[in-house]
């Protein structure tokens, strides 16, 4: 669900007309919706609420610190994977108690940060991981909370390049070496073991693999219990799916719930949850302008204004987003089109022989449920401006990350004197 639809034919965001800010702002731009935002916290939220479980936003799907603020002011914590998106967090903000540290290449500048404003929990990945944190810690004269991430070996997510819990990939520690580090991370003193992290992937779209990781999860917690360490936590990721217009139904945060509890209730942990694509994927939209219509030897392409550098997903992961136009034309034809950006890479390219109505040169379109892992990817390659981006609110909106100035984009830039 979320609030982008038609009014006499012209595309809106809740109450404002998405052609009015596109001139307004100038094109490309992201647009979020904020009721659709806060409507996706409530619902897994509520998915929870009989349960003891912070619900610690993916902040890398969508950082913009007005969407961590608006979804902090919905009860939302934060999982962070840099010293960047701790102080992002912080800046909106979310209470470091509500703070949950993610990825395997935590940095010591990152732990020391992270020990200072005394987050919730570390999610280690290794255990040189480990002995670094107990290290700073020691040095800090502080204790860090501690849950490692394993990799129950389940495949599971959209592609290939999102896809973090099989063996192969560099995620978490495997199964079999988890109790040895439990059983030496309980002996140092610095470390506090509080929990048991797991994160399969993304974009998935079927419970069978979330529940046989988080079977073999809750195996291993009983199993450590055996063993003498106190699990209170359990950390199991993000990963839940969004319907991208490419035929797919992912369960609801209800059914999701509902086998979690099946799964976990006889530990009588506390849960963590790390949504990101579900909150913020369908709530945000990249609008851009038809440059020229321009006739191959074989195809019609549509070269758009926005590239390959303001929306990577269909480069990367080779992913669908549903085009809509931005105006509706009575009787337009229905034509295939390569919808395509102005950089030089043949892999700058949105959709392949896409049916469309016929656009025309200045038409605007709209990539659906472009709010995760859009702008947040999004680079200055080949010098262009970052892409700006606007939050509606009912028939309010404003600019939340400004188009910078040519100034501004090389303002870090210094030529050596020896250059002069
Ligand atoms: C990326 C990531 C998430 C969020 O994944 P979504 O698919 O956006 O829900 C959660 N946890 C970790 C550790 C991640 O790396």
């Amino acid at each position: 669900m979320h609030h982008f639809h038609y009014k006499d034919d012209r595309l809106y965001a809740e109450d404002v007309d998405l052609t009015a800010l596109a001139e307004s702002v100038g094109a490309p731009v992201y647009i979020y919706s904020e009721a659709t935002l806060r409507r996706h916290m409530q619902v897994f939220s509520k998915a929870f609420a009989g349960d003891d479980a912070l619900v610690a936003y993916s902040v890398k799907a969508n950082s913009n610190i007005a969407v961590l603020k608006l979804l902090a002011d919905e009860g939302a914590g934060a999982d962070v994977v840099s010293g960047g998106e701790i102080k992002r967090a912080l800046r909106a903000g979310i209470a470091p108690e509500k703070i949950v540290f993610s990825g395997v290449g935590k940095t010591n500048e990152e732990i020391a940060l992270a020990l200072d404003v005394g987050i919730y929990q570390f999610n280690v990945e290794s255990e040189p991981e480990l002995d670094l944190i107990a290290g700073i810690a020691q040095e800090k004269g502080k204790t860090a909370p501690v849950a490692f991430r394993v990799n129950p070996d389940v495949a599971g997510g959209g592609h290939e390049k999102i896809s973090t819990g099989r063996a192969e990939d560099k995620f978490g520690v495997p199964m079999a070496q988890a109790r040895a580090l439990y059983g030496a991370a309980q002996k140092i003193p610095n470390i506090r073991v509080t929990g048991v992290a797991v994160h399969i992937g993304s974009q998935i779209a079927e419970l069978e693999p979330f529940e046989s990781a988080f079977t073999k999860v809750a195996e291993l917690i009983a199993d450590l219990r055996t063993g003498g360490c106190a699990i209170e936590r359990l950390d199991l990721g993000g990963g839940l799916g969004i319907p991208y217009g490419e035929g797919l139904t992912p369960p609801h945060p209800d059914a999701y719930a509902e086998m979690i509890r099946r799964v976990t209730a006889p530990l009588g942990v506390r849960l963590i949850f790390e949504p990101g694509r579900m909150i913020a994927g369908n709530a945000g939209v990249l609008v851009s302008r038809v440059l020229y219509v321009k006739a191959g030897a074989e195809k019609r392409f549509l070269v758009l204004d926005a590239a390959m550098n303001d929306l990577i997903r269909p480069a990367l992961y080779d992913s669908w987003h549903d085009i809509w136009p931005v105006m509706r034309r009575d009787g337009a034809a229905t034509v295939e089109y390569d919808v395509v950006g102005p950089v030089c890479e043949t892999g700058d390219r949105f959709a392949k022989a896409r049916q469309l109505p016929e656009m025309r040169p200045g038409d605007f379109v709209a990539f659906m449920s472009a709010g995760a892992y859009g702008a947040v990817q999004a680079s200055q390659y080949n010098t262009r401006a970052l892409v700006p981006e606007a939050l509606v609110s009912g028939s309010r909106w404003a600019v939340i990350r400004k188009r910078p100035s040519f100034d501004e984009m090389v303002a870090a830039e210094e030529v050596p004197d020896w250059l002069d």
